[in-house]
């Protein structure tokens, strides 16, 4: 889905575009919708689906194009630690940029000076409050915090919050809310606890399940951090060093799927390819003689990573980083299937770093790093900075908010 068929504010869309992002997550495709047309949302997601930004995009249309009091906090966020506060207030960040709302991060930890500009915020109103619960509730004793015209409450990470201990300061926030106002519930997990407190908070939700699966252990995973120019000619090392008998090659593109075929056979290498632009026959006859070991190299786009058995795969690899976590799944389950063990390998171009970082995220553990042969040339760095706002962004992204930040002053430098 791409992010055009959510009719957002053309400020908002050039937030979205500077960040990078092209086509919606599955979370996003999902919980946006229901967002936009006003509903109270309970979300099982975890990090890395893409879930910040699930929630942020429509608040952020919303106080953009929806009628709400000035000189009040519209929305509130309440995140488990002041990591996730801050890096929900760098995101934040970037995808309001070309937009006036404004937002800021509260959360413990900080020294004196921090609390005053907090307070300053709070009581001024901030479009978008994004807090951990304990220093929330202490503002909130003190009698300053604009919170009669506040039309959101999302919990991010709810499982987390409970965990910790923070069920009655949240139900203590919640308590000095207007009673009229869209929540969204985020959470890995969805226990019984959890339950029991949306039931309490909110209304008539949609529920949401995005459960990614993760790939089998056996599955030896590697990615390769190389440049776009260095991908053929890797390709073909990998596949001349060791005898493999059945290889599935995953291009982004028809186009890319197309060149590396031709690039294999000029080496003798005998690959053929799959993609949409070949008649139904022609696919049913390749992928024929794949399946029955007649064609030891298939160079595939994405129609062949899903649902489509094949046995006997012994080497994924995803030539492209796939699109997000779940497609990584999908294509590296390829192999290893049944019995049998299998390898995945993922090229990792320097523009496609942020992609794979997200998707390590979201497998919960780093991929191993493998070393590039040195006939290949110099290759580049692996920047694990990429992943956050900061690295990997068009444009250079101020440090993130402590407080009082409003996007709508601020200017591309
Ligand atoms: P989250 O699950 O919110 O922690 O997001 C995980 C990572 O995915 C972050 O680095 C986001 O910037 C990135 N991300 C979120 N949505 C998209 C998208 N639609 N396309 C590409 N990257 C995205």
């Amino acid at each position: 889905m791409k992010f055009t068929d959510f009719g957002f504010d053309g400020r908002l869309m050039e937030g979205i575009d500077a960040s990078g992002y092209e086509d919606a997550t599955p979370v996003q495709a999902q919980v946006i919708p229901l967002i936009m047309a006003g509903k109270d949302v309970i979300a099982s997601a975890q990090t890395g689906t893409g879930k910040t930004a699930a929630f942020l995009l429509p608040l952020i249309n919303k106080i953009l194009t929806d009628p709400h009091e000035d000189h009040t906090n519209n929305a509130l966020v309440i995140v488990p630690t002041r990591e996730l506060a801050i890096q929900i207030a760098q995101h934040m960040e970037g995808l309001s940029y070309f937009t006036s709302v404004s937002s800021i991060a509260v959360f413990g930890g900080g020294d004196g000076n921090a609390f005053v500009q907090e307070k300053k915020a709070l009581s001024h109103g901030a479009d978008v409050v994004i807090c951990t619960p304990g220093k929330m509730m202490a503002h909130i004793k003190m009698g300053y915090v604009k919170l009669k015209g506040l039309k959101y409450l999302v919990l991010d990470e709810a499982d987390r919050m409970l965990d910790m201990g923070f069920y009655d300061d949240i139900m203590f926030i919640i308590s000095n809310l207007p009673k009229k106002r869209q929540n969204l519930l985020f959470s890995a997990t969805m226990p019984h606890k959890i339950r029991e407190m949306a039931r309490k908070i909110l209304h008539d939700p949609a529920e949401i399940n995005i459960s990614i699966s993760k790939p089998p252990e056996k599955i030896i995973q590697e990615a390769f951090i190389v440049y776009d120019t260095q991908k053929i000619p890797l390709v073909k090392f990998l596949l001349r060093k060791k005898d493999f008998k059945s290889v599935l090659i995953f291009c982004s593109s028809k186009i890319s799927v197309k060149q590396l075929t031709r690039e294999l056979r000029r080496s003798a290498l005998p690959a053929d390819e799959i993609h949409s632009d070949l008649e139904q026959s022609k696919r049913e006859e390749v992928l024929m003689k794949f399946k029955s070991g007649r064609l030891s190299i298939l160079v595939a786009t994405d129609i062949l990573s899903r649902g489509i058995d094949i046995d006997n795969i012994d080497l994924v690899i995803n030539y492209d980083v796939p699109h997000d976590g779940e497609d990584y799944v999908h294509r590296i389950g390829r192999t290893a299937r049944a019995a049998a063990d299998g390898t995945a390998y993922t090229f990792v171009s320097v523009k496609e770093q942020r992609k794979f970082l997200a998707i390590e995220k979201l497998l919960g553990k780093p991929v191993t790093k493998a070393t590039v042969p040195a006939e290949l040339g110099q290759t580049p760095e692996f920047n694990t900075a990429a992943g956050s706002r900061q690295g990997g962004d068009k444009r250079n992204f101020k440090r993130p908010m402590r407080a009082g930040g409003n996007a709508g002053n601020r200017r591309p430098n």
